[in-house]
């Protein structure tokens, strides 16, 4: 039997509460699961689960209508203020949208709002965060969150950190457009694991970030941005996908594959869609479908909670059927100790899938998940499977979260939000291991033959413990030839890996050291920055006034500053660095000898926005460096040079403040044609 605490999942249906009560449990449940989300910005709800509570509440309020609270949630789009910001009141509907998860809902709403010459707009659901734009006279004056769908707070300067958000329009008009914040799969998945693995999944950690105290911290982060609606104060256009070519002619980011159809090939739409989704790069939840003609809006008018024009078909994940064999905590690289189930293997989004995440505690109790539980597992994009749902809790004694670290049995520690627990102890073996295999994977030094297994084997033999200690592997060869499972010809490869490593540019080995807050990006912007070595960023780090001249540097925030300094004056790290320089590793940046003419020899150029024929844009910056030319990430006066992609946003300004020499992409490869 579930807890009365949880009534929301393992509830059964045979035996139902009174009305009156179980409507006051669910109001309190949704508004902790609101709370936690919008601004704790955690979650230990699935959004099938949440939605579902929303759909209990709803269906209750309609039987019981005098039962119903005025400020009942379903009346309220969930609430993502926070005390940190400025208020600020919309001047355009924040609306939610009514939602179904049915394709068939989906179109009788269609055939009962649409008239015959009514065409609907199709678009991508983003999984992201709302963020609505306000341009003054062409200017980015403000960007405010939904909030509560009226009031929103005011994130402005994290805003303009996102490239994709112009702080200036190609023409000087006042629009308000509404937006979403979002992430690309393979983006998160590389700050995720940089950052070690806290987040669930990138509309936390954008709508986390839209909210960071420092928009320095927020610039690191991978945010995109893409407009969905405007709001001119004049407009001659008559429709919203005349509006949509309107915001991309003013350099707005748009998604193409927004479609107008007529009503009629709705159905078919919807299916070619739902073909595409497993191959997008970027998470969504569904469908937006919405009248296309702005006056026949006008006439259709909304509700008291959503407009009647449109509507939101939302997708199930895929979904599997399986058994929990056995709940595994495991303790990562950072400390963080993490559940996971094991499950007997589901056939899923063409995977088997054997192993699931539970998030955390806290996500485990809500679910009431036990070992011997049927569940559902969903597997959405890129991102590892979840379990989303208990179906039957089975007969298992209730699972119980360990206080003891379950590598090293230190007590554990609470993080800062109260949802993780952490390993305090810096010699616990599953952090170093954890540590090694960290740097031993193909997005770090990428050595082969250093797996998991392997490391582990190699760990508990005494052979290995910290990272310098792969490069003395060669001292244990011939023992290591005579281990069962490696034999001669593997432990060669391990040793080559390993003695290749040593090649790796200090841009790779510096992130691969798992360095809280020192990853790809930040090494990059270092390195961008003149400091090319090792050396150079220890002495910036062992100045008294480090913290400060760190931050100086455009895309280095006050965390990073202090987590840079922190470490890099720790004689345990300096120790490990000092070790691996003897050992031969890379930690001076070469500069890349190149055989074409130096014609950019003297140069400074920035690059911004984004390209047809450099994705990434440090593809373009390549061709720069290749030809002599420095790269920088801000225009000052003595940037010579900048390329300006699409939507090249505030640099373009300071470029033309400057006067610096501003080409486009056709006149870059024109330039760089010859040579
Ligand atoms: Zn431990």
């Amino acid at each position: 039997m579930a807890k009365a605490k949880k009534p929301s999942i393992g509830a059964s249906p045979g035996k139902s509460p009174a009305p009156a009560q179980r409507m006051r449990e669910l109001e309190k449940e949704i508004r902790h699961h609101q709370e936690l989300y919008y601004v704790k910005h955690r979650q230990i709800l699935s959004d099938r689960q949440f939605d579902r509570l929303l759909e209990e509440l709803a269906e209750l309020e309609k039987q019981n209508p005098e039962l119903a609270q005025k400020d009942s949630p379903t009346r309220l789009v969930g609430s993502d203020l926070d005390n940190k910001f400025d208020k600020f009141t919309h001047t355009i509907p924040v609306l939610s949208l009514a939602n179904t998860y049915s394709t068939e809902e989906a179109l009788a709403w269609a055939e009962k709002t649409c008239v015959e010459t009514d065409s609907v707009l199709v678009e991508w659901k983003v999984d992201g965060a709302t963020l609505v734009l306000y341009y003054e006279s062409g200017k980015l004056v403000r960007a405010v969150t939904r909030g509560s769908g009226q009031v929103g707070d005011i994130v402005t300067t994290n805003a303009l950190t996102i490239r994709s958000i112009p702080s200036v329009l190609t023409k000087p008009l006042n629009v308000v457009v509404r937006g979403e914040a979002y992430m690309r799969f393979d983006e998160f998945d590389s700050f995720n694991e940089q950052q070690g693995n806290i987040y669930a999944n990138p509309r936390n950690l954008v709508s986390g970030s839209l909210k960071h105290k420092k928009s320095r911290e927020t610039a690191l982060r991978p945010i995109r941005w893409v407009a969905f609606e405007a709001f001119f104060e004049k407009s001659k256009s008559k429709s919203d996908s005349q509006q949509l070519t309107d915001l991309m002619d003013l350099g707005l980011p748009v998604f193409e594959d927004s479609i107008s159809v007529p009503a009629s090939k709705l159905a078919k739409t919807i299916e070619s869609y739902k073909k595409k989704l497993g191959k997008l790069s970027f998470p969504v939840d569904g469908l937006v479908l919405k009248i296309d003609s702005l006056s026949r809006r006008l006439d259709l008018g909304h509700t008291s909670a959503s407009p009647r024009w449109a509507t939101a078909l939302k997708f199930e994940p895929e979904l599997g059927e399986t058994t929990v064999e056995e709940i595994e905590v495991f303790t990562g690289r950072t400390g963080r100790v993490t559940p996971r189930a094991r499950l007997a293997p589901v056939k899923l989004a063409g995977t088997t899938v054997t192993y699931a995440t539970l998030h955390n505690a806290d996500y485990i109790e809500t679910l009431g998940v036990r070992v011997g539980s049927r569940v559902k597992v969903s597997k959405r994009g890129e991102i590892i499977p979840a379990v989303e749902e208990v179906i039957d809790q089975g007969s298992g004694p209730e699972f119980v979260f360990p206080k003891k670290c379950p590598s090293c049995k230190s007590k554990l520690e609470r993080d800062e939000d109260a949802v993780d627990w952490l390993c305090p102890n810096p010699e616990c073996d599953d952090k170093l291991m954890n540590t090694l295999a960290f740097y031993c994977q193909r997005k770090q030094m990428d050595i082969a033959g250093l797996g998991e297994r392997n490391i582990e084997i190699l760990y508990r033999e005494g052979l290995i413990k910290h990272i310098p200690d792969l490069y003395t592997l060669g001292d244990h060869k011939t023992a290591l030839e005579k281990k069962e499972g490696f034999g001669p010809k593997s432990v060669q490869i391990i040793l080559d890996g390993v003695e290749e490593s040593k090649k790796k540019e200090f841009k790779r080995v510096l992130p691969s050291l798992g360095l809280r807050e020192l990853g790809h990006s930040v090494t990059e912007i270092l390195i961008d920055h003149g400091l090319v070595s090792i050396d150079d960023i220890i002495e910036i780090a062992s100045e008294t006034d480090g913290v400060e001249k760190l931050q100086e540097i455009h895309g280095i925030g006050p965390n990073t500053a202090a987590a840079i300094v922190e470490q890099l004056t720790d004689k345990k790290i300096l120790g490990m660095i000092k070790s691996l320089q003897t050992q031969g590793l890379q930690f001076v940046q070469k500069v890349e000898k190149s055989n074409l003419p130096q014609t950019f020899a003297g140069q400074t150029w920035c690059v911004t926005g984004s390209f047809v024929n450099f994705k990434p844009r440090d593809l373009a910056m390549e061709e720069v460096k290749k030809r002599g030319g420095k790269t920088v990430s801000s225009v000052s006066a003595k940037t010579t040079h900048l390329l300006a992609g699409e939507g090249a946003g505030s640099k373009l300004d300071q470029a033309k403040k400057f006067k610096t020499q501003i080409l486009d992409e056709f006149e870059f490869l024109e330039l760089i044609k010859n040579t």
